[in-house]
């Protein structure tokens, strides 16, 4: 690990001049700091925004719930709100890291965290990521992780998240305190950038931005679940994964709500495929068509050719398990 110069954020407003000035913000230091050990990051300031007053959960006058950004994994899974009226938020949680990380892992952190593409933690490979213009080995290499979509020739890299997969699902926006003071609310899929040409630019944000929240919707009615497929039970990112809400009303869906993840650079929410889904009646027919909508355009790469028919298997399963009629 490369020296570095440390300070700690006493404002917002301090932290944001900081990191405009080329600082680092660190939390919870769960996946930055391994990218520091191995220098593939080598900031050379961090800026410890651990003290700053953003780790409070709050019911928003609408009914929704205002989640700071310093709330940890943790707390958040577990908050008695979030159990009773988002649980899809709350089992992607459970189902991501291990206890001690969700410990640390704070909200914000956790949306930023890095690919875990095996190329990018390497510095004697080729990754467009880390290296602008050196070539994607993933491509070429051992693929079995990698996207099916949204990819693009520089970079197959999928997001590693499990919770933003959920909040993509719910329908979640970012609040965003740029280094002028002003604040923004952007909606998460507007957080994040597909690869194309630079795959190393992976968020909208600008130099000084700290994400300050997140805002989730008020509740709404319907079934919930986050289903992860694996290679082991725990400690391990998703294949492919589903967060979904689906409510089935005089036996017609009356709502759809799903997001993926392990499939793409960013948690990947499909509007085409809920649309497909709204306004019939289930069927297991319904759901193939549902998934071949979610995978026309979908590219294996060889080592991950496997994931296109595991998330159509996937999907179709989730979907019955939203619609069956005996369910809880
Ligand atoms: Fe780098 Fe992306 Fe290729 Fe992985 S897939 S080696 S992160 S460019």
């Amino acid at each position: 690990m490369r020296a570095f110069d440390y300070s700690r954020a006493t404002s917002a407003s301090d932290a944001s001049e900081k990191a405009a000035g080329g600082a680092v913000f660190i939390a919870g230091g769960t996946n930055l700091l391994d990218l520091m050990k191995l220098e593939v990051m080598a900031p050379e300031a961090l800026v410890d925004i651990t003290r700053l007053a953003l780790d409070e959960l709050a019911e928003t006058e609408g009914g929704g719930l205002r989640i700071g950004a310093l709330v940890t994994n943790s707390d958040l899974a577990n908050d008695p709100r979030v159990r009773r009226d988002w649980p899809v938020l709350s089992r992607a949680l459970l189902a991501g890291a291990s206890g001690q990380l969700r410990n640390k892992a704070t909200t914000g952190g956790n949306l930023l965290q890095r690919t875990r593409c095996l190329y990018f933690y390497d510095r004697d490979m080729a990754c467009n990521k880390r290296a602008p213009g050196t070539g994607c080995a993933a491509m070429e290499g051992v693929n079995r992780m990698m996207a099916i979509l949204g990819a693009s020739e520089k970079c197959i890299a999928t997001h590693p998240s499990d919770m933003a997969v959920a909040l993509m699902a719910l329908g979640a926006e970012v609040e965003i305190r740029a280094k002028s003071g002003e604040t923004r609310v952007v909606a998460l899929d507007d957080l994040y950038r597909l690869p194309g040409d630079r795959p190393d630019q992976e968020t909208t944000l600008a130099p000084g931005d700290l994400i300050t929240a997140v805002l989730l919707p008020p509740p709404v009615a319907g079934r919930q679940t986050y289903r992860k497929v694996r290679d082991r039970a725990s400690y391990a990112f998703a294949l492919v994964s589903v967060a979904g809400i689906v409510a089935v009303t005089e036996g017609r869906i009356a709502r759809a709500d799903l997001a993926f993840g392990g499939l793409a650079p960013k948690p990947w929410r499909a509007a085409e495929v809920e649309e497909t889904l709204v306004g019939q009646a289930p069927s297991r027919a319904l759901f193939e068509t549902a998934a071949d909508v979610l995978l026309a355009e979908a590219q294996g790469h060889g080592g991950n050719d496997f994931k296109i028919p595991l998330t159509r298997r996937t999907l179709v399963s989730v979907l019955e398990e939203l619609t069956k009629e005996d369910a809880a």
